[in-house]
Protein backbone atom coordinates (compact mmCIF):
# COMPACT_ATOMS: atom_id res chain seq x y z
CA UNK A 1 0.00 0.00 0.00
CA UNK A 2 1.36 3.53 -0.54
CA UNK A 3 2.32 5.18 2.25
CA UNK A 4 0.00 8.28 1.99
CA UNK A 5 -3.76 7.68 0.02
CA UNK A 6 -5.91 10.24 -0.70
CA UNK A 7 -8.80 9.76 1.94
CA UNK A 8 -11.41 11.88 0.84
CA UNK A 9 -12.23 13.99 3.94
CA UNK A 10 -9.02 13.21 5.66
CA UNK A 11 -5.86 15.08 5.72
CA UNK A 12 -2.36 13.24 6.90
CA UNK A 13 -1.43 14.77 9.97
CA UNK A 14 1.74 12.59 11.45
CA UNK A 15 3.17 9.13 9.88
CA UNK A 16 4.84 7.23 12.47
CA UNK A 17 7.11 4.28 11.69
CA UNK A 18 4.37 1.95 10.98
CA UNK A 19 1.44 4.31 11.30
CA UNK A 20 -0.26 7.07 8.78
CA UNK A 21 -2.58 9.50 11.32
CA UNK A 22 -4.87 11.36 9.24
CA UNK A 23 -7.37 14.28 10.74
CA UNK A 24 -11.04 15.58 9.61
CA UNK A 25 -9.87 17.56 6.69
CA UNK A 26 -10.60 21.17 6.40
CA UNK A 27 -13.64 21.04 3.51
CA UNK A 28 -17.36 20.05 4.06
CA UNK A 29 -16.66 16.35 3.53
CA UNK A 30 -13.75 16.97 6.67
CA UNK A 31 -16.45 18.64 8.30
CA UNK A 32 -19.21 15.97 7.81
CA UNK A 33 -17.11 13.74 10.01
CA UNK A 34 -16.42 16.29 12.49
CA UNK A 35 -19.55 16.59 12.97
CA UNK A 36 -20.91 12.77 13.38
CA UNK A 37 -17.94 11.88 15.54
CA UNK A 38 -16.25 14.53 17.05
CA UNK A 39 -12.42 14.86 17.21
CA UNK A 40 -11.35 11.79 15.96
CA UNK A 41 -8.24 10.88 14.12
CA UNK A 42 -8.20 8.11 11.75
CA UNK A 43 -5.22 5.32 12.35
CA UNK A 44 -4.16 3.38 9.42
CA UNK A 45 -1.65 0.62 9.92
CA UNK A 46 0.53 0.37 6.66
CA UNK A 47 2.17 -2.66 6.14
CA UNK A 48 5.47 -1.25 7.20
CA UNK A 49 7.59 -3.29 9.10
CA UNK A 50 10.68 -1.86 11.61
CA UNK A 51 13.45 -3.80 13.37
CA UNK A 52 16.01 -2.32 15.30
CA UNK A 53 14.92 0.93 14.92
CA UNK A 54 14.81 1.04 11.48
CA UNK A 55 11.96 1.08 8.44
CA UNK A 56 12.93 -2.32 6.63
CA UNK A 57 11.61 -2.88 3.00
CA UNK A 58 9.72 -4.48 1.86
CA UNK A 59 6.44 -4.56 3.91
CA UNK A 60 4.53 -7.20 5.17
CA UNK A 61 1.92 -7.46 2.97
CA UNK A 62 -1.44 -7.37 4.98
CA UNK A 63 0.55 -6.97 8.17
CA UNK A 64 -1.41 -3.23 8.64
CA UNK A 65 -4.83 -5.54 8.55
CA UNK A 66 -3.64 -8.49 11.45
CA UNK A 67 -2.28 -5.27 13.55
CA UNK A 68 -5.53 -3.36 13.22
CA UNK A 69 -8.43 -6.34 13.28
CA UNK A 70 -5.70 -7.88 16.54
CA UNK A 71 -5.70 -4.73 18.08
CA UNK A 72 -9.89 -4.43 17.47
CA UNK A 73 -10.42 -8.01 19.28
CA UNK A 74 -8.40 -6.77 22.27
CA UNK A 75 -9.97 -3.85 22.64
CA UNK A 76 -13.08 -5.39 22.99
CA UNK A 77 -11.38 -8.41 25.56
CA UNK A 78 -10.86 -5.37 27.73
CA UNK A 79 -13.38 -2.95 27.74
CA UNK A 80 -14.45 -3.84 31.20
CA UNK A 81 -10.95 -3.04 32.54
CA UNK A 82 -9.94 0.38 30.59
CA UNK A 83 -11.53 2.83 28.05
CA UNK A 84 -10.27 2.52 24.77
CA UNK A 85 -10.27 5.07 21.69
CA UNK A 86 -12.16 3.07 19.09
CA UNK A 87 -15.10 5.23 17.76
CA UNK A 88 -15.90 3.26 14.44
CA UNK A 89 -14.44 1.10 12.03
CA UNK A 90 -16.89 2.44 9.35
CA UNK A 91 -13.62 3.53 7.32
CA UNK A 92 -13.03 4.69 3.71
CA UNK A 93 -12.75 1.68 1.25
CA UNK A 94 -8.66 2.40 0.47
CA UNK A 95 -7.89 1.37 4.27
CA UNK A 96 -10.53 -0.90 5.00
CA UNK A 97 -9.58 -3.52 7.29
CA UNK A 98 -6.37 -1.58 8.34
CA UNK A 99 -7.66 1.48 9.86
CA UNK A 100 -10.07 2.15 13.06
CA UNK A 101 -11.74 5.87 13.60
CA UNK A 102 -10.43 6.88 17.54
CA UNK A 103 -10.80 9.56 19.70
CA UNK A 104 -7.96 12.43 19.81
CA UNK A 105 -5.87 11.74 22.93
CA UNK A 106 -3.44 13.72 24.61
CA UNK A 107 -0.85 10.95 24.13
CA UNK A 108 1.35 10.27 27.42
CA UNK A 109 5.12 10.23 26.77
CA UNK A 110 5.74 6.93 28.41
CA UNK A 111 5.42 3.54 27.04
CA UNK A 112 4.01 1.62 29.30
CA UNK A 113 5.13 -1.97 29.53
CA UNK A 114 4.10 -4.87 31.62
CA UNK A 115 6.72 -7.88 31.83
CA UNK A 116 5.50 -11.44 33.27
CA UNK A 117 8.61 -12.76 31.80
CA UNK A 118 12.51 -11.59 31.09
CA UNK A 119 13.88 -10.93 28.02
CA UNK A 120 15.01 -8.02 25.68
CA UNK A 121 15.80 -4.63 27.26
CA UNK A 122 14.79 -6.04 30.60
CA UNK A 123 17.04 -9.12 30.63
CA UNK A 124 20.28 -6.98 29.43
CA UNK A 125 19.82 -4.80 32.41
CA UNK A 126 19.04 -7.17 35.13
CA UNK A 127 22.64 -8.79 33.85
CA UNK A 128 24.07 -5.74 34.85
CA UNK A 129 22.30 -5.33 38.20
CA UNK A 130 19.43 -7.64 39.22
CA UNK A 131 17.04 -5.10 38.44
CA UNK A 132 14.86 -3.96 35.47
CA UNK A 133 13.91 -0.41 35.62
CA UNK A 134 14.13 -0.01 39.61
CA UNK A 135 12.50 -3.54 40.68
CA UNK A 136 14.88 -5.83 42.05
CA UNK A 137 14.60 -9.45 40.90
CA UNK A 138 15.64 -12.82 42.24
CA UNK A 139 19.05 -13.88 41.53
CA UNK A 140 19.60 -17.03 39.12
CA UNK A 141 16.90 -15.85 36.35
CA UNK A 142 17.97 -16.39 32.88
CA UNK A 143 16.64 -15.52 29.07
CA UNK A 144 12.74 -16.55 29.31
CA UNK A 145 12.24 -16.69 33.11
CA UNK A 146 8.92 -16.25 34.67
CA UNK A 147 8.74 -13.46 36.99
CA UNK A 148 7.85 -13.93 40.54
CA UNK A 149 4.91 -11.55 39.69
CA UNK A 150 4.47 -9.44 36.77
CA UNK A 151 5.79 -5.72 36.70
CA UNK A 152 6.03 -2.43 35.21
CA UNK A 153 8.76 -1.29 33.55
CA UNK A 154 8.20 2.13 31.66
CA UNK A 155 10.18 3.69 29.21
CA UNK A 156 10.28 7.04 27.71
CA UNK A 157 9.35 7.25 24.29
CA UNK A 158 12.33 8.50 22.01
CA UNK A 159 12.14 10.28 19.11
CA UNK A 160 12.17 9.19 15.95
CA UNK A 161 15.61 6.76 15.09
CA UNK A 162 16.44 6.44 18.53
CA UNK A 163 15.93 3.67 21.22
CA UNK A 164 13.40 4.24 23.90
CA UNK A 165 15.02 4.04 27.54
CA UNK A 166 14.05 2.25 29.85
CA UNK A 167 13.05 4.21 33.33
CA UNK A 168 12.08 3.82 36.58
CA UNK A 169 8.94 4.66 37.78
CA UNK A 170 9.68 7.86 40.19
CA UNK A 171 10.55 9.32 36.78
CA UNK A 172 7.44 8.40 35.15
CA UNK A 173 5.89 10.21 38.42
CA UNK A 174 8.21 13.29 37.36
CA UNK A 175 6.96 13.06 33.70
CA UNK A 176 3.07 12.83 34.41
CA UNK A 177 2.77 13.47 37.77
CA UNK A 178 2.22 10.67 40.74
CA UNK A 179 -1.99 9.82 40.29
CA UNK A 180 -1.51 9.50 36.82
CA UNK A 181 1.52 7.52 37.10
CA UNK A 182 0.13 5.44 39.26
CA UNK A 183 -3.14 5.11 37.39
CA UNK A 184 -0.88 3.79 34.33
CA UNK A 185 0.68 1.18 36.12
CA UNK A 186 -2.07 -0.47 37.32
CA UNK A 187 -3.92 -0.25 33.86
CA UNK A 188 -0.82 -1.72 32.55
CA UNK A 189 -0.97 -4.52 34.80
CA UNK A 190 -4.20 -5.10 35.02
CA UNK A 191 -4.42 -5.19 31.06
CA UNK A 192 -1.29 -7.46 30.97
CA UNK A 193 -2.89 -10.06 33.73
CA UNK A 194 -6.24 -10.43 31.78
CA UNK A 195 -4.54 -10.93 28.63
CA UNK A 196 -2.11 -13.30 29.63
CA UNK A 197 -4.85 -15.20 31.27
CA UNK A 198 -6.45 -15.13 27.59
CA UNK A 199 -3.19 -15.78 25.48
CA UNK A 200 -2.72 -19.00 28.02
CA UNK A 201 -5.97 -20.18 27.60
CA UNK A 202 -5.26 -20.72 23.45
CA UNK A 203 -1.74 -22.12 24.51
CA UNK A 204 0.35 -18.73 24.04
CA UNK A 205 2.54 -16.97 26.51
CA UNK A 206 2.30 -13.25 26.74
CA UNK A 207 6.12 -12.38 27.65
CA UNK A 208 5.75 -8.70 27.41
CA UNK A 209 3.76 -5.77 26.81
CA UNK A 210 4.16 -2.09 25.47
CA UNK A 211 0.73 -0.01 25.63
CA UNK A 212 0.03 3.58 24.69
CA UNK A 213 -2.19 5.54 27.17
CA UNK A 214 -3.29 9.19 26.76
CA UNK A 215 -6.40 11.56 27.77
CA UNK A 216 -9.23 12.13 26.24
CA UNK A 217 -9.74 16.02 26.36
CA UNK A 218 -13.81 15.04 26.35
CA UNK A 219 -14.09 13.16 29.40
CA UNK A 220 -10.86 13.86 30.93
CA UNK A 221 -10.37 9.66 31.43
CA UNK A 222 -7.13 8.08 30.80
CA UNK A 223 -7.89 6.08 27.50
CA UNK A 224 -6.09 2.83 26.29
CA UNK A 225 -4.90 4.48 22.64
CA UNK A 226 -2.89 3.14 19.49
CA UNK A 227 -2.89 -0.67 18.88
CA UNK A 228 -3.04 -3.75 21.34
CA UNK A 229 -1.36 -6.59 22.13
CA UNK A 230 0.27 -7.21 18.20
CA UNK A 231 3.05 -9.10 17.82
CA UNK A 232 4.66 -5.16 17.02
CA UNK A 233 4.01 -4.90 20.86
CA UNK A 234 3.88 -7.81 22.45
CA UNK A 235 6.32 -10.99 22.73
CA UNK A 236 3.99 -14.12 22.23
CA UNK A 237 6.01 -17.61 22.74
CA UNK A 238 4.54 -20.98 21.77
CA UNK A 239 3.32 -22.41 25.62
CA UNK A 240 4.44 -25.64 24.80
CA UNK A 241 7.81 -24.88 23.42
CA UNK A 242 8.94 -22.86 26.28
CA UNK A 243 12.12 -23.47 27.70
CA UNK A 244 14.00 -20.85 29.66
CA UNK A 245 17.80 -20.49 29.16
CA UNK A 246 17.61 -19.56 25.45
CA UNK A 247 15.78 -17.33 23.06
CA UNK A 248 11.98 -18.21 22.59
CA UNK A 249 10.87 -19.02 19.38
CA UNK A 250 7.54 -16.34 18.85
CA UNK A 251 4.96 -15.09 16.66
CA UNK A 252 6.18 -11.97 16.96
CA UNK A 253 9.29 -10.14 14.45
CA UNK A 254 11.93 -12.07 15.86
CA UNK A 255 12.46 -13.66 12.33
CA UNK A 256 13.13 -10.79 10.88
CA UNK A 257 15.64 -9.21 13.48
CA UNK A 258 17.77 -12.57 13.35
CA UNK A 259 17.79 -13.19 9.98
CA UNK A 260 19.17 -8.99 9.65
CA UNK A 261 21.68 -9.88 12.47
CA UNK A 262 22.52 -13.26 10.58
CA UNK A 263 25.19 -13.26 8.32
CA UNK A 264 22.87 -14.20 5.77
CA UNK A 265 22.08 -10.48 5.46
CA UNK A 266 25.36 -9.59 5.84
CA UNK A 267 24.32 -5.95 7.70
CA UNK A 268 26.59 -4.53 10.54
CA UNK A 269 23.93 -3.38 13.14
CA UNK A 270 26.61 -1.50 15.04
CA UNK A 271 27.46 0.66 11.80
CA UNK A 272 25.81 3.25 10.06
CA UNK A 273 24.60 1.37 6.62
CA UNK A 274 20.89 1.07 6.50
CA UNK A 275 19.24 -2.73 6.66
CA UNK A 276 19.36 -4.58 3.46
CA UNK A 277 15.98 -5.83 1.19
CA UNK A 278 14.50 -8.05 2.86
CA UNK A 279 14.31 -11.42 0.89
CA UNK A 280 10.96 -12.52 -0.64
CA UNK A 281 11.35 -15.59 1.67
CA UNK A 282 11.61 -13.71 5.10
CA UNK A 283 8.62 -11.52 3.99
CA UNK A 284 6.70 -14.69 3.56
CA UNK A 285 7.72 -16.89 6.55
CA UNK A 286 7.11 -13.20 8.84
CA UNK A 287 3.55 -12.53 6.50
CA UNK A 288 2.76 -16.30 8.26
CA UNK A 289 3.66 -15.94 11.52
CA UNK A 290 1.64 -12.40 11.91
CA UNK A 291 -1.55 -14.65 10.58
CA UNK A 292 -0.90 -17.34 12.91
CA UNK A 293 -0.55 -15.40 15.78
CA UNK A 294 -4.27 -13.58 15.25
CA UNK A 295 -5.53 -17.02 14.37
CA UNK A 296 -3.77 -18.41 17.55
CA UNK A 297 -4.83 -15.45 19.89
CA UNK A 298 -8.45 -15.02 18.51
CA UNK A 299 -9.47 -18.65 17.21
CA UNK A 300 -10.51 -17.30 13.95
CA UNK A 301 -8.67 -17.54 10.65
CA UNK A 302 -8.50 -13.77 9.24
CA UNK A 303 -8.78 -12.92 5.85
CA UNK A 304 -6.98 -10.29 4.72
CA UNK A 305 -8.68 -8.20 1.55
CA UNK A 306 -6.43 -7.63 -1.61
CA UNK A 307 -4.50 -4.38 -1.41
P1 LIG B 1 6.52 7.53 16.98
O1 LIG B 1 5.14 8.08 16.96
O2 LIG B 1 7.33 8.02 18.12
O3 LIG B 1 7.20 7.66 15.64
P2 LIG B 1 6.00 4.86 16.36
O4 LIG B 1 6.98 4.78 15.28
O5 LIG B 1 5.74 3.69 17.21
O6 LIG B 1 6.40 6.03 17.30
P3 LIG B 1 3.46 4.60 15.12
O7 LIG B 1 3.04 3.51 16.03
O8 LIG B 1 3.80 4.26 13.72
O9 LIG B 1 4.61 5.42 15.79
O10 LIG B 1 2.37 5.74 15.05
C1 LIG B 1 1.34 5.85 15.94
C2 LIG B 1 1.39 7.20 16.61
O11 LIG B 1 0.05 7.62 16.92
C3 LIG B 1 2.14 7.16 17.92
O12 LIG B 1 2.87 8.34 18.09
C4 LIG B 1 1.00 7.09 18.97
O13 LIG B 1 1.38 7.61 20.21
C5 LIG B 1 -0.06 7.94 18.30
N1 LIG B 1 -1.45 7.65 18.67
C6 LIG B 1 -2.03 6.44 18.80
N2 LIG B 1 -3.34 6.54 19.14
C7 LIG B 1 -3.61 7.87 19.21
C8 LIG B 1 -4.81 8.64 19.50
N3 LIG B 1 -5.97 8.05 19.77
N4 LIG B 1 -4.70 9.98 19.49
C9 LIG B 1 -3.52 10.59 19.19
N5 LIG B 1 -2.38 9.93 18.90
C10 LIG B 1 -2.41 8.59 18.90
MG1 LIG C 1 4.04 2.82 17.80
Amino acid sequence: MADAVDLTGWTHAYSGKVRDLYVPAEDPSGAAIFERYGDVVLVVASDRISAYDHVLSPGIPGKGVVLTQLSLWWFEQLAAIVPNHVVSTEVPAAVAGRAMICRRLTMFPVECVARGYLTGSGLVEYRTNGQVTGIPLPPGLVDGSRLPEPIFTPATKAEYGEHDENVPFAAVADLVGRDAAATLRDLTLAVYARAEQIARERGVILADTKLEFGTDPVTGQITLGDEVLTPDSSRFWPADEWEPGHAQPSFDKQYVRDWLTSDASGWDRAGDAEPPQLPAEVVARTRDRYLEAYQRITGSPLVVPEA
